[in-house]
């Protein structure tokens, strides 16, 4: 007989409900949850795929220090110490962080409140950087706060779905799933696709905009421009509880027809034909994803994108909004705790000194970090010039997955005292651990996530914890009473965290924030076991779901109205004489992030077996690459050497390059080592989807 455990997927934001069994044997199967509303039983394959990735090869079951097996209280004791004692020599600066949107909301919550609250800096970023924080920024210039307005259901209720930036197909799998049905059931809904490459998802589109690299913020211009002339601009919505429409629509107007052509690279026909489709579409969800957060205009492209729905309050209803898809499983729950260098817990900000002490006195805490930390980016570069003398890395990989990749290596290898938690004793970071910590993997770890709906669901533990892995919790709380806090990290369970994460939430909350949760502030254990999935807020003493925001205003600003942002059109062309092609990464349909996972899985590595880069015909023929020839990508910051796979489906000098293999998978073949660590100037995210290389036969010396 089978016992069977509700669960959530721990690959992408798209948050699917998981039932795991397990039989009499051990052996583990997976299925979709029918009732829960992310997925309605779908998986995708790397969902379906999740018992091949659970066995026990390659983990690290001890703690370790040096490499060699040590007691938890010998690394815990080791780990107290050496913090405490940089931090008493260099000041709390000089300590670190860097998590990820791997972990649960309740290990985000405990880190975020050792190093803000009682290590008393704001150094703790994390991996989710790299993913939507772009969008937290632009979210919060617009809203007032980091709001997703809409849901999921608003993808199939749309009329016109535009797609900027998100090869949807690949990487939110399920949620094209949904797009595509829904297209089927409702022929007359169009879908337009906005992206540099014809991907998977380009397949679905009634028109694929082949847009220049960053030229989003010139279309989305010209749209507002459009929009403004048309009986679309909702003048009532703008006067009532927005600001700033002027000034967007003087930027806008102010770029030319030949400057839009030119800045967008599309040709007039099929950008009058866009325009056309948004003026005369009511129900218009615009998603958008990495395309547009990675980015050194990411946040203006965001902004500009919610400008045109704020013109037309296309927002917060059925069928309409501007959507941001998260890459990872908890990247929205970390940012709800404050799992960000500019970022205090439950959506309340650091530069904010009521904020700041309303925290301090909920966690009485004995200081309360004043200003923004380092964002991954920067924290990365001070651990490299010596300001960062200790650096706890959790649940990631920067040594693959970070820009300029090499740099991050040898940052990390000369940082004096390393402390990596991961549930992989060999990855590409944890070689340069000091200290070792194992933690627990999916199926055995207990907490929450929150999907890119905002809808919260558990993951539970339906496997034992195998040799002495503990949760990334319990390891922070661990060094923190040893740090002296014992009071405040005194926690027993995931649940005693959430419950305390819930009433943080609704502590003195006069409605401003927008996040409330109050009813689960007393939670008991019971409830939380049972917890089922759902989307904040969700109203002190009320169980009803507020699902949509911003229908009728009630933005997040003090006057409660939203902000239109004036954007530019930013530089696109990176390229010169010696890096003359434009290289873009990305995720390919069956592996996740670095590979430590999904490779395990024969059958998901079937799918693409190598790296690759995509690369147009005549470029190829160009430069003297043949199909399945190996090809050398090189940018100032290193090189890398994979398979050319000569398509159409790529834009005349551009490359595309898959992210996720590492060193373990294929020699030379990380492709951050060659992504320059250039930075959206408001979110910190790196531009990983515009970055100049040079490209060639590669020839074995
Ligand atoms: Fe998991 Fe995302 Fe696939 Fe759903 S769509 S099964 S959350 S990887």
């Amino acid at each position: 007989m089978s016992v069977e455990t509700k669960t959530t997927c721990p690959y992408c934001g798209v948050g699917c409900g998981v039932i795991a069994s397990v039989d009499d044997h051990g052996k583990v199967s997976v299925k979709g949850d029918p009732e829960h509303p992310a997925n309605y039983g779908r998986l995708c394959s790397k969902g379906s795929a999740l018992a091949e990735t659970i066995d026990l090869d390659g983990r690290v079951l001890y703690p370790e220090i040096l490499g060699q097996r040590a007691s938890w209280d010998v690394a815990l004791d080791l780990v107290a110490t050496r913090f405490s004692e940089t931090i008493a020599e260099q000041g709390p600066d000089s300590v670190a962080f860097y998590v990820s949107g791997q972990l649960l909301t309740e290990d985000y919550y405990v880190a975020n409140k050792l190093m803000k609250g009682f290590i008393g800096s704001a150094n703790i970023d994390t991996n989710s950087r790299l993913c939507m924080s772009s969008s937290v920024a632009g979210h919060r210039r617009a809203f007032g706060s980091d709001t997703v307005p809409g849901t999921y259901e608003d993808i199939e209720l749309a009329d016109l779905v535009i797609l900027t930036g998100s090869n949807l197909a690949w990487c939110h799998p399920v949620i094209y799933q949904r797009l595509a049905a829904a297209k089927v059931a409702r022929p007359g809904m169009k879908v337009v696709v906005i992206d540099p490459r014809r991907t998977m998802t380009s397949d679905i589109a009634d028109l694929h905009l082949a847009i220049r690299p960053d030229g989003d913020v010139a279309l989305f211009m010209g749209l507002l421009a459009q929009l403004a002339q048309s009986a679309a601009i909702n003048q009532n919505f703008i006067a009532l509880h927005t600001e700033g429409f002027p000034d967007a629509f003087a930027e806008a107007s102010a770029l030319s027809f030949s400057d839009l052509l030119d800045k967008t690279g599309l040709p007039a026909m099929q950008l009058r034909e866009f325009f056309r489709l948004f003026v005369t579409t009511e129900k218009v969800v615009t998603c958008y994803s990495q395309g547009v957060n990675q980015s050194s205009s990411g946040t203006d492209k965001v902004n500009a994108i919610i400008n045109c729905h704020l013109a037309t309050g296309r927002i917060g209803r059925p069928g309409m909004g501007p959507f941001s898809l998260t890459g990872q499983p908890n990247a929205m729950g970390g940012r709800e705790v404050g799992g960000l260098a500019n970022m205090l817990a439950a959506h309340m900000a650091i530069e904010n000194a009521e904020d700041r002490d309303r925290v301090q006195r909920f966690w009485n805490a004995p200081t309360i970090a004043e200003r923004p930390g380092l964002k991954a980016v920067d924290m990365f570069r001070a651990v490299a010039d010596g300001r960062i003398k200790a650096l706890w890395i959790m649940a990631t990989n920067p040594v693959v997955s970070m820009p300029d990749a090499d740099a991050v290596e040898a940052a990390i290898k000369a940082c004096p005292f390393v402390v990596v938690s991961d549930v992989l004793k060999e990855t590409d970071t944890t070689r340069h651990a000091h200290v070792l910590l194992p933690s627990l993997g999916w199926g055995e770890k207990d907490g929450t996530v929150t999907n890119s709906e905002r809808r919260i669901s558990r993951q539970r533990e339906y496997l034992p914890a195998p040799g002495d892995a503990k949760p990334d919790w319990w390891q922070m709380a661990e060094v923190g009473r040893r740090m002296g806090f014992a009071e405040a990290f005194a926690f027993g369970s995931a649940a005693d965290i959430f419950a305390e994460h819930a009433a943080l939430s609704s502590f003195e909350n006069d409605g401003s924030r927008d996040f409330d949760i109050g009813a689960y502030a007393q939670i008991a254990i019971r409830d939380y076991d049972t917890l089922s999935p759902f989307q904040w807020p969700q109203p002190a003493g009320s169980l009803l779901q507020m699902t949509r925001f911003f229908a009728e205003g009630g933005f997040f600003h003090p006057d409660r109205k939203a902000r239109f942002v004036p954007v530019k059109p930013p530089i696109s062309d990176r390229t010169n004489a010696d890096f003359p092609f434009t290289l873009n990464t990305g995720r390919i349909r069956d592996q996740w992030h670095t590979m430590t996972r999904t490779g395990k899985s024969a059958r998901l590595s079937a799918h693409i077996a190598e790296p690759f880069a995509e690369i147009h015909p005549r470029d190829a023929v160009e430069i003297g690459v043949g199909d399945a020839s190996l090809v050398e990508i090189e940018s100032p910051h290193g090189k890398v050497i994979v398979r050319a796979l000569v398509t159409e489906r790529q834009a005349r000098g551009s490359l595309f390059v898959p992210m996720h293999w590492n060193d373990q998978f294929a020699a030379k073949a990380r492709i951050d080592v060659v992504v320059t660590p250039l930075t959206d100037p408001v979110s910190g995210q790196p531009a990983s989807k515009n970055v100049a290389v040079a490209a060639r036969p590669f020839k074995a010396v």
